[in-house]
């Protein structure tokens, strides 16, 4: 029987790809959760996992299983154990990196949703073994036909603040940063759309993923477009697909789709469709888009950055803008780091956590 591991199966695309799993059949040997331990019981009885892993070790006496891993390199050790080919790594942050690059060492494929793995790291990553789980990519994936590329375009809703006078957006809490006009997804990538952030890491995987710097980013209010391809011959086509991760995620851990898995968009509905440019007034950010995708290898000084911004944004120890303050100050300071492997990635990842926390 097909099995997989889930990682992340308690949070919004762990929970879709467990609808996937189970559309298709499979096994599900390993489940991995933070701290929501009620879901994870209830995902525990439907799915029989043979391992757990839940990361804070008092939680254990909490998840209704004998073979539980937890802690720091708990998620790692209980990769070892497992045999299925198939990991859907669907962490959030820089703790997805460890099991991205153990899966691919143990020879599994990865369904990729912790984009941040890409960002940080993936020079490093052996793009054979990754399936991306990004509505993005699959759609510039699927709209490949072999005809010669001329550029790519993926599509960024705006955020939670694209209508917001930019004054209030000073002001603005965690609270309003998570209330996202299309998309209902986990707290820091709804942050990280607000800031467009997001945005930034999509272009970054792109280049990884798709080997090349000529790709753009518009707003397109409705997400009803994610992608667009121009052909060399002057002909740009487009990926419509409504606003919801089971596609992508079906096609990524199925390899093959052949029923409906959303209903097909509504063309009469949608009505008016409208490309705007990200302006960098409202999404700061965007200041290090050009320099960040010639040098990628920059991508763990925005992660960290990032992660750590987004953690005080969460305390109320900085305002929205101060967040991108944060990163972009981070970048100047260590914009002249030389990468060579992932040790190096791993400390430097520390040393701007720790130039931050200062
Ligand atoms: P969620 O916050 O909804 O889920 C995160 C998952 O990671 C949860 O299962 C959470 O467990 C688990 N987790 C968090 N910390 C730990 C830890 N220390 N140890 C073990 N597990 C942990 O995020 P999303 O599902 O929205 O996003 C997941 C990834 O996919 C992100 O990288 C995101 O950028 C990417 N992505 C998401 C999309 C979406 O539509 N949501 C679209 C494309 C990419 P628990 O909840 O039990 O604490």
């Amino acid at each position: 029987m097909k099995s997989i591991i889930i990682l992340g199966s308690t949070g919004s695309i762990g929970v879709n790809s467990l609808i996937i799993a189970k559309r298709y059949g499979y096994m599900v040997e390993a489940l991995v959760a933070g701290s929501n331990i009620e879901l994870l019981n209830r995902q525990i009885e439907e799915f029989s996992p043979k391992f757990v892993y839940v990361s804070n070790p008092k939680d254990i006496y909490r998840v209704n299983h004998n073979n539980i891993f937890s802690g720091e390199d708990g998620i790692v050790e209980l990769l070892e154990q497992t045999q299925s080919d198939l990991v859907v790594n669907a962490l959030v942050g820089y703790i997805g990196l460890a099991p991205t690059l153990k899966s691919i060492e143990l020879g599994k494929k990865v369904a990729l949703a912790n984009k941040e793995s890409l960002v940080v790291a993936g020079e490093f990553i052996d793009m054979s073994r990754i399936i991306p789980i990004d509505s993005e990519h699959f759609g510039l994936w699927y709209l490949m036909s072999g005809r010669e590329v001329s550029k790519l375009y993926i599509t960024a809703s705006g955020g939670a603040f694209r209508d917001w006078k930019i004054e209030d957006m000073r002001s603005a809490s965690f609270k309003d940063a998570l209330k996202h006009p299309n998309w209902s997804m986990g707290n820091k990538i709804t942050v990280d759309s607000a800031t467009m952030t997001n945005k930034l890491f999509e272009l970054l995987e792109a280049r990884w993923l798709f080997n090349t710097t000529n790709i753009e980013a518009y707003i397109e209010k409705k997400s009803i477009i994610h992608a667009l391809v121009e052909f060399i011959d002057g002909s740009t086509t487009a990926h419509f697909a409504g606003v919801d991760m089971k596609l992508p995620i079906a096609f990524a851990i199925n390899g093959e789709v052949k029923e409906e898995i959303l209903k097909p968009v509504n063309l009469l509905e949608i009505g008016a469709l409208e490309f705007k440019e990200i302006r960098e007034e409202r999404y700061p950010i965007w200041e290090i888009k050009e320099h960040l995708l010639k040098n990628p290898h920059l991508g763990v000084v925005v992660n960290a950055s990032n992660e750590e911004a987004i953690k005080r944004f969460e305390q109320g120890r900085c305002t929205f803008f101060e967040m991108s303050k944060i990163v972009l100050n981070s970048y100047k300071k260590f914009e002249n780091i030389k990468v060579k492997d992932i040790k190096d990635i791993i400390s430097i990842d520390k040393e701007v956590r720790d130039y931050i926390n200062l």
